[in-house]
């Protein structure tokens, strides 16, 4: 069911979704008709480290005549002091050579990763993971969300959650470290494609206080413009602190989802607004729109 009635006198920004390009379980059609149904305004695909579901996207939206703003983005990982970040970039030419280019070295570095992870999986006794992970990921780009759903295939788990916690995240035995950009490349990466940078829910990273400030304070140096404070699923208190936080560091607001296959926490526009004071994206920089 939509999160809102049928009419509202605002649009519904959701900035931050995935399809089937990377670990989304829909197409980009099934995606933005769901955008539609869920009454969404404007919604951003931000796929891992590709673009590739953006045209079909557009595709279906200017054939049915969809209701819908799209806005083009991508969701590049990096490394910051040992830690797996990411940044959304929204705005963006999908075809600019700096952005392409760096999109063809994150892919090269995901295949370099899942073949290490398989390898790791086969030492432990579980086979087969790069071919099972290539096959769900059907050419898209492949993630530990493919690597999750792969184990659960095989009956090593029940569910994602219990699947990372014993064998994807960090020191366990399907862990490989990554080799992901810096906050600097991605960055740059998406202001020479013309795009905004986000940094993608901070709340999620395990980071105390301390080292999250450290994180927004690289990400403002870097020339990042605003952090995700608004998502689907939330701890109590987290969007008024991150809303803090962007005040504090002077960067713009954003709210995303993150949607990637319809379950009963996270839907596209579920939950998202931000709260009085924050500065959305989208006014601060109107440009993300075009
Ligand atoms: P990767 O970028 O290949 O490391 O994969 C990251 C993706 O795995 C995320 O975008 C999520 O889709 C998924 N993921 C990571 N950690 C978790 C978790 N603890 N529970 C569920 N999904 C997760
Ligand atoms: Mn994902
Ligand atoms: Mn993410
Ligand atoms: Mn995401």
């Amino acid at each position: 069911m939509p999160d809102r009635p049928l009419t509202t006198a605002f649009p519904l920004y959701d900035l931050h979704s995935h399809t089937n390009a990377s670990d989304g379980q829909l197409t980009p059609a099934e995606l933005v008709k769901r955008a539609v149904m869920m009454r969404v305004d404007v919604l951003a695909i931000t796929d891992h480290d590709c673009v590739t579901g953006i045209a079909a996207a557009q595709q279906t939206i200017d054939q049915g005549q969809l209701p819908l703003h799209l806005i083009k983005g991508s969701e590049i990982s990096v490394l910051w002091e040992n830690h797996e970040i990411h940044i959304v970039g929204i705005g963006i030419d999908i075809d600019n050579p700096a952005l392409t280019a760096l999109l063809a070295e994150q892919g090269q570095r995901r295949v370099d990763r899942a073949q290490r992870i398989a390898d790791r999986l086969e030492k432990a006794h579980i086979p087969g993971a790069l071919e099972g992970v290539l096959a769900l990921a059907g050419g898209g780009v492949v993630t530990r969300g493919h690597f999750a759903h792969f184990l659960i295939q095989q009956g090593k788990a029940d569910n994602i959650k219990q699947v990372f916690k014993h064998y994807l995240s960090r020191g366990k035995i399907g862990y490989a470290p990554p080799q992901w950009c810096t906050i600097n490349e991605a960055v740059d990466a998406i202001h020479h494609a013309g795009g905004r940078a986000i940094l993608a829910h901070p709340g999620r990273y395990g980071l105390s206080a301390k080292w999250l400030k450290r994180l927004l304070t690289c990400f403002t140096d870097c020339g990042g413009e605003a952090i995700e404070v608004a998502q689907s699923q939330q701890a109590p208190g987290e969007r008024l602190q991150l809303a803090a936080y962007a005040q504090e560091y002077q960067l713009a607001a954003s709210q995303g989802s993150d949607f990637h296959r319809p379950c009963p926490w996270i839907e596209l526009g579920r939950k998202l607004w931000l709260p009085k004071g924050a500065e959305a994206i989208w006014e601060r920089y109107p440009d993300v729109l075009r």
